[in-house]
């Protein structure tokens, strides 16, 4: 990778990881090194076959899956012996939120052209914002993301009545894509169309089909929620709608879209806090954080309609489980508080983290950093094979950096800078809703990007399990360091990357006073 900083200099506080050379578990403190004994890949390997089973119907937020897996979570911490939240007895911060979301069976498309009929249910949608819609036989306008100048070229008001299809950047290019997205939402509503449908092969993709709305939230709703573009999953359709020109077609869509109903849900996010053993830093806060929903169910391919999301992110749910417990295993606990936190909704747009930043259990001034995990299990990046490795988020933004590359001596795992995705996932995972706060934050993971990514065959079977376990390792002996140097994390203040972290560091009232 293109750069690393100096490791050692940073890190003199903590004595154990001051070694140039990677020293043998003789080196370790006691209590880490019974610690690291804690952490095995039959246990990561069991905690992962329930989390990520068809039982749990791929936890969707709201669901009862996702239920499941949080009393799951929450069992886990008991065991572990594990505090709840602070004057409660319950592991859960309960979220009561309305849900906004149309029954997939009362929705209907049908695609029409020279005596070709594809009918499709809501099974095949995935719809964020449901808005009622009663469109009849409109025109089809064929568009494309990579030639939205097209579009751009039209009068207003040119669209008026007509539907835009157009296809769907993969996955991996999605991240790229957002501004386009973003410009191709705007366009639109200036051409006044009807509606616009991504239309994507196979069945990457979820069951979501409403939107979550926190009631005490006024701010307008995240851009992700707000768009009203639909994306709707056939093969068949996919095969039609390539072979159509640009532009103008002869094909015709009717989409039917009931009025939405709203319900009351109960989300939580999953709590267990590890008290700090120092009697000042114990007011110290230190977040270990992963989100444990997924998206859901789809309509079933070869029998399989279960998004498992063992990778997404059952192994990063598993990890905290994992490591929280063998943490809570250390007769010398850390100095500082350790809050470890499973959280809902990430998938629509990162709503757990978000919840708990405007609803903070431990004041965010006292909180010192956050370290997310996703995608812990998988080794077979999309990229090519990526193990004994973790790619970092904001990878030159905070002196965590120096933490976790020491961590990764100790157990032979290297801190990596990926170029295009370490920028651009730092503000799309669920560290953002702390960093946005000033807390430095970040994402680590084993793969950005895998095969399965939000596919049918993200399941527990594939996960490197010798691998994750040296994983969290690594986490566990960063967690520890950061836990317990009196050294507090801090921005990079030579990258103006960090510019707005740092103000929101500074500004009145979230001052690090640890
Ligand atoms: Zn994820």
């Amino acid at each position: 990778m293109a750069f690393r900083t100096p490791v050692i200099t940073a890190l003199c506080t903590v004595v154990f990881l001051c070694y140039a050379e990677p020293p043998t578990a003789a080196h370790l403190p006691p209590a880490v090194s019974s610690a690291f004994h804690r952490i095995s890949p039959d246990s990561l390997k069991g905690h992962l076959s329930f989390i990520a089973s068809d039982l749990l119907e791929g936890r969707n937020t709201p669901s009862p899956g996702l239920d499941i897996a949080a009393e799951y979570i929450a069992a886990q911490f008991r065991r572990a012996g594990l505090q709840p939240i602070p004057g409660t007895n319950s592991y859960f911060q309960m979220a009561p939120w309305k849900y906004r979301t149309v029954p997939a069976g009362a929705v209907t498309m049908t695609f029409e052209r020279a005596g070709e009929r594809i009918r499709l249910d809501g099974t095949r949608f995935t719809i964020l914002n449901p808005q009622a819609r009663d469109i009849r036989d409109a025109a089809v306008y064929k568009a494309s993301l990579e030639n939205l100048g097209r579009l751009n070229h039209l009068p207003e008001g040119a669209l008026e009545g007509k539907v835009v299809l157009l296809t769907a950047p993969a996955p991996s290019q999605m991240a790229k894509q957002a501004h386009r997205l973003r410009d191709l939402d705007r366009q639109v509503e200036r051409l006044q169309a009807a509606a616009t449908m991504i239309v994507r092969k196979g069945s990457v993709g979820g069951g979501i089909h409403g939107q979550l709305i926190d009631p005490e939230d006024s701010r307008p709703p995240r851009q992700e929620a707000d768009s009203g573009i639909l994306a709707v999953y056939s093969n068949e359709l996919a095969a039609a709608f390539e072979s159509l020109p640009e532009g103008e077609t002869a094909a015709k869509v009717s989409l039917r879209i009931p009025e939405p109903g709203e319900s009351s849900v109960e989300l939580k996010n999953v709590i267990g806090i590890l008290p700090g053993s120092d009697p000042k830093l114990k007011d110290t806060y230190l977040l270990v954080t992963a989100h444990y929903d997924h998206i859901g169910t789809t309509a079933p391919e070869n029998g399989d309609g279960i998004y498992n999301g063992a990778n997404d992110d059952g192994s990063g749910t598993v990890s905290v489980i994992e490591i929280a417990s063998a943490m809570a295993s250390m007769e010398q606990r850390p100095r500082r508080t350790i809050v470890f936190m499973t959280v809902f909704g990430e998938e629509q747009g990162l709503l757990g983290d978000y919840y708990y930043a405007r609803h903070p259990i431990f004041p965010l001034e006292k909180t010192i950093a956050d370290i997310n995990l996703e995608h812990m299990g998988r080794t077979d990046d999309s990229e090519g094979p990526h193990a004994n490795s973790l790619w970092m988020t904001g990878y030159d933004y905070s002196n965590i950096l120096d933490v976790f590359t020491a961590a990764g001596m100790l157990t032979g795992v290297e801190i990596q800078k990926h170029e295009g995705n370490s920028d651009a996932f730092f503000s799309r995972s669920d560290n953002a809703a702390y960093a946005e706060s000033g807390i430095p934050a970040h994402t680590f993971c084993a793969v950005f990007l895998f095969p399965d990514y939000h596919g049918l065959g993200d399941e527990w079977q594939k996960i490197d399990y010798d691998n994750m376990a040296r994983l969290n390792r690594t986490v566990l002996a960063a967690v520890w360091t950061l836990a317990e140097r009196s050294a507090v994390p801090h921005w990079n203040d030579q990258n103006v990357k960090t510019d707005r972290y740092r103000e929101a560091r500074q500004s009145e009232g979230n001052k690090v006073n640890p």
